[in-house]
């Protein structure tokens, strides 16, 4: 009987201080915490952002049982990336298998302010649809700013496409209308439609790219913007995204950007994935997102 208590008192005495040891308390975590904070803001994750990714650690961590020989850095940075790849991966689809599947013609609307690479990046997806066999035509839908109508056909002949186009100053809904006219016409799989950036005033942008929406009905509505921009590009997407609702991004000049961040922060304040980067000025230079990939990219 004594001989028994007593080892049972050891191992309750054990499981105390084992318990002690091993259950994370925010104490503990604080340092990490901090450290990673800051890798996350130097990396252009915006400031909200690591803000809700530090919260929802503490929220998973605090409290948690450690095992016996794991390290709470292993712990924290595997939670960290479970985190980052719920964001990145939300409402996540394959821009393959959505093209392959879509009922055609389909048209996919391309919205973005300008210099951030909108116009090579429809380029590229033309390239990238017309090398997988797709037929492609291209609408130039940027009625607004002198010289889009000019860039636009430029990439057209360049990759071989046909370029529906209006006047300068015309109506861009009527231009998209147009381009899936022609490509119901003609068979034709994909339209691509670019569109302004820059209006007089927000309210006319907006509302040009609501009725552009009414009108031509995009089966996808995709935003670009630059990887190098952060927190511009970041409010952007949130405005763009309020604005008409985007299904996607592309993020441009990820090849000028070591940070990568941005990705990070415009599927959390959008909701929808980066289905692809640019990587280059090139039409080859266009790479499918992964979040793995991303990921890899800042912890590795
Ligand atoms: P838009 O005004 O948004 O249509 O912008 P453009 O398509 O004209 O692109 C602006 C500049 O960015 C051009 O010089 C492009 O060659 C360049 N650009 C576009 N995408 C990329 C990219 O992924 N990487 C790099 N380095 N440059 C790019």
């Amino acid at each position: 009987e004594a001989k028994k208590e007593k080892v049972s008192l050891k191992d309750k005495i054990k499981a105390v201080v084992f318990e002690r040891e091993v259950i994370i308390d925010e104490g503990k975590l604080e340092g990490i915490l901090s450290e990673l904070e800051m890798i996350l803001l130097e990396s252009d994750v915006a400031f909200d952002v690591v803000d809700e990714i530090t919260q929802k650690l503490k929220d998973s961590l605090v409290g948690r049982r450690k095992k016996i020989g794991q390290k709470l850095s292993d712990i924290v940075i595997d939670e960290l990336k479970s985190i980052l790849k719920d964001i990145l991966d939300r409402n996540r689809f394959d821009f393959d298998e959505f093209v392959r599947n879509v009922d055609k013609p389909a048209n996919i609307l391309f919205v973005g302010v300008n210099g951030t690479g909108k116009t090579t990046t429809i380029a590229k997806i033309a390239k990238r649809l017309t090398s997988q066999g797709y037929s492609v035509v291209v609408a130039a839908g940027d009625t607004f700013r002198a010289g889009a109508i000019e860039q636009l056909e430029e990439h057209a002949k360049n990759l071989g496409v046909k370029i529906i186009k209006h006047k300068t100053g015309a109506d861009p809904a009527a231009v998209i209308f147009d381009a899936i006219k022609h490509a119901e016409a003609k068979g034709i799989d994909i339209v691509l439609s670019d569109t302004a950036g820059r209006m007089h005033t927000k309210k006319n942008l907006i509302d040009q790219l609501g009725k552009i929406k009414r009108v031509t009905k995009p089966a996808l509505t995709i935003f670009v913007d630059e990887s190098l921009a952060g927190n511009d590009a970041i409010e952007r997407a949130r405005m763009f995204n309020d604005a008409v609702g985007i299904d996607g991004s592309i993020l441009t000049k990820l090849d000028a950007d070591p940070k990568g961040g941005t990705a990070i922060s415009i599927s959390y304040i959008t909701g929808k994935p980066v289905l692809f980067v640019g990587t280059g000025q090139s039409y080859d230079d266009l790479e499918k997102f992964s979040s793995e990939w991303l990921i890899g990219r800042i912890f590795d």
